[in-house]
């Protein structure tokens, strides 16, 4: 490694996403040296999910920053409504769930990501982001990750040295790879063709999917325009591409026909992205000197938008685990296996639960023909309590983490007094609905387990 420059610091986070973002502020908010590489020059790309979720915003009410960051453009959503075929129901409710923001907040991602990026880089002088740095290797020594290897903006080689590298760079990690860490795939049922169409007075607000015909098709409000996700069978783009533009702007038309006149807009497959969804967890997320969180760790499909809150509360109890003994250059084994003990069952329960949508998904799209909502979604909508048990399982999450010490950050923005954050006390019908919420999801694994023997094992979610 002679011709590549070195660097030194003490955790080295690859990926710049909301899992590496947020663990780079945290940790430099607690005095570690940390560089965070990201491979992009900025972080403006493809559409990847644009909720921050109350428990999400939470987080950022705990580091004196959610005052600044909801003066950035965003959209409130309170609940999220559906349609079934004939059948229109209103699903997960926010509005009672025990956090400051009672309600998921629309910022594009990149907008999220600077924000908290350019405060990091300001308040704390040992938090060093940089941009343009592709990871593509790890160093070793005597059995331990030792640091990792890079490409920067000329392409000049870097090695960068830690005490260690925590991956944070998604759902295809490098860092996983090159660590051959051990993963389960399991299958998913649909890919997402995403793709932008005129909002105008009068069309559904926030967010909202619809499903029918044999697809399924997702609009999230973004004042102007709707980020569309047209949810189609795995494997099956090559064939609706086939089927040329005219049929694919007929699809959308017939699912959701208030659209018709605005189909036209797309006029080039260049405006229609595909995103291939993979759900898949690291059987052990560490070895000595590594460890993985996010996507990197476990990779959700867009089922639920819950991706990003995932990948920020991993990022939380990350830091308070190992923020102490980073500083104190005594992190061992034993802590980072503390953070896959404490993020697993949220990860497991969680993504079981998206396992069971995609079944859903997989029913709905064998019926091509105007979809009749079963009487199980009717009767299950109206039971009591289960809007609002479903909006803490979305908005709040299994396990939600706190910032340790949640005071206002030391050179707050907002210019907020230091102090301590109260944390809004549940009232008992939040613990009630966390309680059906945490219930729901565990059921959920069980049901998946008790009828695993009879499956295929690539689409089996271990409990
Ligand atoms: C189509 C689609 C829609 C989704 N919609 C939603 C949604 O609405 N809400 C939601 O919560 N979740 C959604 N998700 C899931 C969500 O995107 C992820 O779960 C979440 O972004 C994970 O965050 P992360 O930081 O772990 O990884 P990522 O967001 O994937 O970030 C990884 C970062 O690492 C960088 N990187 C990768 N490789 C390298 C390398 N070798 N060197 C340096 N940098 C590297 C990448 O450029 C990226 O910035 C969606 C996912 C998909 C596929």
């Amino acid at each position: 490694m002679s011709n590549y420059d070195t660097l030194e610091t003490t955790c080295c986070i690859a990926g710049g996403g909301p899992a590496g973002i947020m663990l780079g502020y945290l940790l430099a908010r607690k005095g570690v040296r940390v560089t965070v590489l990201e491979k992009h020059s900025d972080f403006f790309r493809d559409f990847r999910g644009d909720t921050v979720h109350p428990s999400s915003l939470e987080v950022m009410h705990e580091l004196g920053l959610l005052e600044e960051l909801l003066r950035l453009p965003h959209q409130r959503v309170t609940s999220v409504g559906g349609v079934i075929g004939d059948y229109a129901f209103q699903g997960p409710d926010f509005r009672h769930v025990p956090a400051h923001c009672k309600y998921i907040a629309l910022m594009p991602q990149w907008d999220f990501l600077k924000f908290l990026s350019d405060r990091a880089q300001i308040f704390f002088p040992t938090f060093n982001l940089r941009m343009q740095h592709e990871v593509v290797g790890l160093s070793h020594d005597n059995g331990r990750i030792t640091g990792v290897l890079a490409f920067g903006p000329a392409q000049q080689p870097l090695h960068v040295r830690a005490d260690l590298v925590i991956g944070c760079d998604g759902r295809h990690s490098i860092v996983r790879k090159a660590a051959q860490l051990p993963l389960r795939e399991f299958g998913v049922p649909f890919d997402v063709l995403w793709f932008r169409i005129s909002r105008r007075h009068g069309d559904p607000q926030r967010v909202f999917g619809t499903v029918n015909y044999g697809k399924a098709l997702i609009l999230i409000d973004r004042a102007d325009y709707f980020q569309a996700g047209l949810i189609i069978p795995k494997g099956s783009v090559e064939e609706i591409r086939q089927r040329g533009l005219d049929d694919f702007r007929k699809t959308i038309a017939q699912i959701a026909p208030f659209l018709d006149g605005r189909v036209a807009e797309l006029k080039d497959w260049d405006q229609v992205k595909v995103l291939t969804v993979q759900l898949n967890r690291l059987e052990r997320w560490y070895c000595p000197g590594l460890l993985c969180i996010g996507d990197a760790a476990h990779a959700m499909s867009p089922a639920g938008g819950v991706g990003i809150n995932l990948a920020i509360q991993d990022a939380v109890a990350a830091a308070n685990i190992l923020a102490g003994p980073l500083r104190e250059g005594r992190v061992t084994e034993a802590d980072l296996a503390a953070v896959q003990q404490r993020r697993e069952l949220p990860t497991r329960i969680t993504q079981a639960a998206q396992a069971f949508l995609h079944k859903g998904f997989e029913r709905a799209f064998k019926n091509t023909g105007p979809l009749r909502a079963p009487w199980q979604i009717r009767l299950f909508w109206r039971i009591p309590g289960v809007r609002r048990a479903l909006g803490y399982a979305v908005g709040i999450g299994v396990r939600p983490e706190h910032v340790d010490q949640p005071q206002q950050a030391k050179y707050g923005p907002a210019g907020g007094p230091a102090g301590a954050v109260r944390r809004p006390r549940g009232s008992r019908l939040s613990a009630f609905a966390a309680g059906i919420g945490t219930g729901l999801g565990v059921a959920v694994t069980l049901l998946r387990k008790a009828k695993a023997p009879g499956r295929h094992n690539s689409s089996r979610l271990a409990a």
